[in-house]
């Protein structure tokens, strides 16, 4: 039986609503539509999930949600949003969650740019951008990583050149997820060379059609060509489009990344519960869980997702008593991604050979490149490798948990 926490009677008020709403609200159908939580990397379910969203129950939920703003229901009531505090919001998601139902998201621009928008931008600039990102207008890609500079992020080289009331872009960045579905990026470049590394950069938001901006994807090893390069030769923006004014793209871009990291600490265990379940399943239809190894590892991998569910419950304590999560999202985020490459290992070892003709799933992006079929564990197997690499790789969490956590000495590589 799950360990529950007493969040208050304001969140166990909020919970009975929240649901109470679900279930009066949902297309009876679309539960059964797709899996909506597959623990799986962007790309692989993309064509399901893809048709499942055109579906007309869909648009209806859509609605639905946009009427009561639970479409960015985080955002602060003034811009649109429900100001839905980070436990609320972990309730909502786990309501959904258990009723089978999508929380319908606005991806990077909901969870990323927009809040970042939110802390820096002008009262002009949040009237503009905002409303269009939760009507889905501005479909948002991640412009931060470059051939050269990934975990160095200070060190773009891409050029923002500011010319009249625009900025020029010149640069090349790369393992852009879901460039070929965006039409908005934001971007990390360097306006001023001569001042300090982290200082002489800013945080431009860039239309991508008819830009001076070739996008090419990048086929991965799962087969599926979920993110892209991109060249910018000469893409312009309006200086509007600057957010946080010039030179102050760091500070952003670090609003940015910490939105990234934390965002589904508290909710994460409950994917890979699923998954883990699923896996057990199957290891029996195998005869596999006779073997005391493999019993072993999947004992291992039911702690692994206690102990996230633990470390859910303590942040949402945290939030619960007004406090702000600190390194924990670098400590959840480390977590669940160590143990997804393990776990994909168990699941390879459980079905052995037969894991390459097993169940398959669709891969390739919806622009039809990359097709193909994997099995679902062999897709698991390769995907979760990614898992360890985004949104700042293991060294880098592990960086962050020593200084910030532990409090050791700062390292010197990050500067
Ligand atoms: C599936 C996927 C999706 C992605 N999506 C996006 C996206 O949408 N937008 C975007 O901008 N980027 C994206 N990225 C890029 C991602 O942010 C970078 O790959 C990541 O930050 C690492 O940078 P890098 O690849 O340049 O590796 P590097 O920074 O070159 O690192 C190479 C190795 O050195 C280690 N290392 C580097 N610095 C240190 C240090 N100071 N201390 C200890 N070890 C260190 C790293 O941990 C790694 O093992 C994505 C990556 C993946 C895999």
């Amino acid at each position: 039986m799950p360990v529950q926490v007493d969040l208050g009677p304001e969140v166990e008020a909020f919970r009975e609503e929240i649901g109470g709403w679900i279930a009066a609200n949902r297309p009876s159908e679309l539960a059964d539509l797709v899996d909506w939580y597959a623990p799986l990397m962007a790309g692989s379910n993309r064509r399901a999930l893809a048709a499942a969203e055109a579906h007309p129950a869909y648009r209806t939920w859509e609605e639905r949600l946009a009427q009561a703003r639970l479409i960015c229901p985080q955002w602060p009531e003034e811009v649109g949003g429900r100001g839905l505090n980070a436990l609320e919001m972990a309730v909502f998601q786990e309501a959904l969650y258990r009723a089978g139902v999508p929380r319908v998201t606005r991806g990077m621009g909901e969870s990323l740019v927009g809040p970042s928008i939110i802390v820096h931008a002008t009262p002009e600039q949040k009237a503009y951008f905002l409303p269009r990102i939760i009507d889905g207008t501005d479909r948002y890609c991640q412009g931060f990583s470059e051939p050269d500079h990934g975990s160095d992020l200070a060190g773009v080289d891409t050029r923002g050149v500011v010319d009249g009331d625009e900025v020029t872009i010149t640069g090349q960045k790369v393992w852009t997820s879901g460039a070929m579905r965006a039409n908005m990026m934001f971007v990390l470049c360097r306006t001023d060379p001569g001042a300090a590394k982290h200082r002489g950069l800013s945080y431009v938001l860039v239309p991508m059609a008819d830009n001076h901006i070739e996008v090419r994807p990048i086929r991965q090893m799962g087969g599926a060509s979920e993110f892209c390069e991109e060249f910018i030769t000469g893409a312009r923006a309006p200086l509007f489009n600057v957010i946080g004014g010039l030179g102050n793209g760091w500070r952003v871009a670090m609003t940015t990344l910490g939105n990234e990291r934390g965002g589904r600490a508290a909710v994460a265990h409950l994917s890979y519960e699923r998954e883990l379940w699923d896996l057990v399943e199957v290891a029996r239809k195998h005869g596999r869980t006779r073997d005391p190894l493999i019993r072993q590892r999947l004992a291992w991998a039911y702690q692994q997702v206690e102990l996230m569910r633990y470390s859910g419950l303590r942040l949402l304590a945290n939030l619960a008593n007004q406090r702000e999560p600190g390194p924990e999202a670098s400590i959840s985020k480390l977590q669940w991604s160590e143990y997804h490459r393990l776990f994909g290992e168990l699941a390879v070892d459980i079905l052995g050979a037969s894991m390459l003709a097993g169940e398959s799933v669709s891969v390739g992006n919806t622009a039809g490149e990359g097709g193909g079929a994997l099995g679902r564990w062999h897709e698991v197997l390769l995907l979760s490798r990614a898992g360890t690499i985004y949104s700042g790789t293991s060294e880098i969490q592990r960086n962050v948990i020593a200084e910030r956590a532990l409090g050791l000495p700062k390292d010197q590589q990050l500067g």
